[in-house]
């Protein structure tokens, strides 16, 4: 599983901190659901935990794997120096979908195996097809991104995400910019993928989806962990602490 340990992260010229040692696993096969309001640091700790931001402390490990361990001063150095040997056991889907707009939908999922891992570009053409049917699209492989809807173009992302085989795969508001139609055939995929035992990482502001897709919920606020559980439905039915509950009424 993923274990991340004291996690110090500051952002350049920022005044403070975003993160000043928090902690928190997600045990291999579990998802994590990460919520809390905007301007809490969900994205940032996505972003570290993927290596796209140096980190300034802390260590963040995968089965025992060090990934990376923070050092101080290094708030510019763009991403941080993980290998990508190292950085490709974590993969990750973002709000905006950034599928390359001149290449088809395969081109799109089977470009990096090809291009980066040296794999025969047949299996990679047999593995994506394989996951275009699984996420119900196998017939829009020929597909420009601009001719899909947002809902078809996520999936898109996800299945481009899976062919790299992530040992944790982390989804950060990936329906937010979706019309309320098109949530549901991303977020179907995302549960199914959870029943398969995909381990996750996820940011959402779906609360429903978080109680069904969670093995454990983690609230954040001001890079600070408010509450965390390891039984979602307690969570989201009988919050602990005061701030959570305020935070969880602005859902309802
Ligand atoms: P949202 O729910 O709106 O997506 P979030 O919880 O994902 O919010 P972050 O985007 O991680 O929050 O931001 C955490 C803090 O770090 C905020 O105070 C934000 O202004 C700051 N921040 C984020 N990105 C940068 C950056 N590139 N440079 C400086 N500060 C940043
Ligand atoms: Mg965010």
């Amino acid at each position: 599983g993923l274990e991340v340990r004291d996690l110090v992260k500051k952002y350049p010229k920022a005044e403070r901190n975003v993160f000043d040692g928090i902690s928190f696993d997600v045990p291999k096969g579990q998802v994590l659901v990460i919520v809390g309001p905007s301007g809490s640091g969900k994205s940032t700790l996505l972003r570290t935990v993927a290596g796209l931001e140096p980190i300034q402390g802390g260590t963040i490990a995968l089965d025992g794997d060090v990934l990376e361990t923070g050092k101080p001063g290094t708030e510019k150095a763009g991403r941080s120096k993980r290998p990508s040997a190292l950085r490709t056991r974590i993969g990750m889907v973002f709000q905006s979908y950034d599928l390359f707009p001149n290449k088809t939908v395969l081109g799109n999922i089977t470009m990096a195996p090809v291009l980066v891992q040296k794999r025969k570009k047949a299996d990679v053409e047999a593995e994506a097809m394989a996951l275009l049917e699984r996420v119900g699209l196998a017939d829009r492989a020929d597909a420009k991104p601009h001719e899909l809807s947002g809902g078809q173009r996520q999936r898109v992302a996800i299945c481009r995400a899976l062919i790299l085989h992530p040992e944790v795969l982390l989804l950060d508001e990936i329906t937010a910019a979706l019309d309320p139609e098109m949530v549901r055939e991303v977020l179907d995929v995302v549960l199914d993928l959870a029943d398969d035992g995909q381990t996750m990482l996820i940011v959402t502001h779906e609360m429903q989806f978080a109680r069904a897709v969670a093995d454990r919920i983690v609230m954040i606020e001001d890079g600070r962990i408010v509450e965390r559980s390891t039984d979602p439905d307690e969570f989201f039915a009988h919050p602990k602490t005061e701030r959570a509950r305020e935070f969880l009424h602005t859902f309802e």
